[in-house]
């Protein structure tokens, strides 16, 4: 969009095309200016509800927003709203400032600003264009209100869950940082409820980010439950909840927020791909207030995460004990030779049928990791030739919800997959196995969650992981004493049975 300058009460005003008849020379995109200081507001303008509820901690572009160019104006000169452009040089470098991206754009001749080769980010495109002309909007954070409720959950905590909450309510209490390390099935939702209630008592605007969509619709309902006078809104791409002060959302939806956050919770923080990492510092940044409180939950912290552990920028609370209280099952290596050579030569390992046969002896669904599509489809495709019925699923695939709810409902016994499954899923009394263990996508932490899925629940707390390798990697000696690690302080503090 092109806009003009002006000057209203000794202010720089922007005023955008098509408001005033002026000359169509004097009228530029808007990263032709530089910033204005927001104006003061003016105490006699009512502004519209709608509207101020609307972009109330949000970032948005003008598509996102559907009120015309004159009441937006309005809204601006009269303070209730500011505007940016979308791309601005920081530092020197072209910068989006919905999502932090400062590389990787692209060029397109612009209707809008008249340009033949407008700047655009490429890395946000999915959630609509930011361009160099485009105006972002935003109206600093007017009210945050929740009914007056308390949580209403009979559940009890571990001494570990119980330990941990009492600092994640603290911590929010207190607006400062936290890392909540809990291993798989440790229940860290649950560590969470009495602080959430602290922070609705407060009226504060609350925000838990998950990398993956599944995860906020799992906790959604159960939030809901606990909380249930209090509107939560789930947030991914194509959901359509109403804006709340209390949302679970995935973490490329916090682009549209700024500035509203007081308690930012951020789920599994480690899953996300490496070079997504600074897209979502930026993105957690922005959407949260600078004073707001920031909890990390995960079983695996990043060595990022860590370094901050251990240079004691961010403190941090260990659960090292199953909500059950018994101990982590440890992974088995096995040895199983040149096992890609006897796949391609149309050959399952002679090891890895004799281990499914006892598992599916014993009762026991089965989970095997393989580390690439490709090997997947080869080894499904061997083994229903030798009888042993299984299913499928990748990244890719999507049936995934579909194939997984089947697999909980034993339609088959065995369910191949890549690391996809490696956090989330709980199949009661499941056996895991990795074909493969050496390859490099199952690191230290791929493989500490894999081992996670077994030995999940009371009933069946011991399970079976089977490591099948061509060669001990790195990866898996530390993933194996991570575990032990774990197991140890456990027994330590008096939490296992
Ligand atoms: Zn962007
Ligand atoms: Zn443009």
């Amino acid at each position: 969009m092109r806009f003009t300058s002006s000057t209203i009460n000794n202010r720089n005003v922007l005023i955008p095309e098509g408001i005033t008849k002026g000359n169509l020379e004097s009228y530029y995109p808007i990263n032709h200016f530089d910033l204005f200081a927001p104006l003061p507001t003016t105490l006699d303008y009512t502004p519209s509800h709608e509207l101020l509820i609307l972009l109330n901690g949000r970032h948005l572009l003008i598509d996102e927003i559907p009120f015309s160019i004159e009441i937006l104006h309005d809204h601006y000169v009269n303070g209730y709203l500011q505007i940016e452009a979308g791309i601005q040089m920081i530092s020197r470098k072209p910068t989006c400032m919905r999502c932090g991206s400062i590389d990787g754009f692209g060029f397109y001749p612009c209707a809008r600003c008249k340009n033949n080769a407008c700047r655009y980010c490429r890395q946000c495109i999915m959630m609509g264009r930011v361009s160099a002309c485009s105006p972002l909007y935003h109206s600093p954070l007017t009210t945050s209100y929740h009914p007056p409720t308390t949580l209403q959950w009979n559940g009890k905590l571990s001494e570990g869950q119980q330990e941990a909450s009492n600092l994640v309510k603290l911590t929010i209490q207190e607006n400062k940082k936290l890392l909540v390390w809990a291993v798989c099935g440790s229940g860290k939702t649950e560590v969470l409820f009495n602080g959430l209630e602290a922070a609705i008592l407060e009226n504060k605007t609350i925000c838990i980010a998950t990398p993956r969509t599944d995860v906020v619709l799992e906790l959604l309902p159960r939030l809901r439950k606990v909380f249930p006078n209090i509107d939560i809104s789930g947030l991914y791409a194509g959901s359509t909840d109403p804006l709340t002060s209390f949302i679970i959302s995935t973490t490329h939806q916090l682009v549209r927020y700024k500035n509203f956050f007081d308690v930012m919770i951020i789920d599994e923080v480690d899953a996300f791909p490496f070079e997504y990492d600074a897209t979502l510092k930026y993105a957690v940044q922005k959407a949260r207030k600078d004073c707001g409180a920031l909890i990390y939950l995960t079983a695996t912290p990043s060595k990022k995460i860590l370094q901050q552990v251990n240079e004691q920028s961010l403190p941090h609370v260990r659960i090292p004990a199953r909500f059950h209280r018994h101990p982590l099952p440890i992974p088995r290596y096995v040895w199983i030779g040149n096992w890609r050579k006897s796949i391609q030569k149309g050959k399952v390992p002679k090891l890895l049928i004799q281990w499914l046969k006892i598992q599916f002896d014993n009762k026991k669904p089965v989970m095997l990791f393989v580390p690439s599509i490709k090997l997947i489809e080869q080894l499904q495709y061997l083994l229903e030739a030798v009888g042993v019925s299984c299913e499928a699923v990748h990244s890719e695939d999507p049936e995934r919800v579909e194939k997984v709810k089947n697999f909980r409902a034993a339609h088959y016994p065995l369910l191949l997959t890549t690391t996809i499954l490696e956090r989330g899923v709980t199949i009661e009394n499941v056996s895991v196995g990795v074909l493969g263990a050496e390859a490099e996508i199952f690191t230290e932490n791929a493989l500490v969650q894999i081992a996670g899925r077994a030995g999940r629940s009371e009933k069946y707390p011991d399970g079976e992981i089977a490591l099948f390798h061509f060669g001990k990697t790195n990866d898996m000696v530390l993933a194996v004493r991570h575990i032990k690690k774990m197991n140890i302080e456990a027994e330590r503090r008096g939490w296992l049975k």
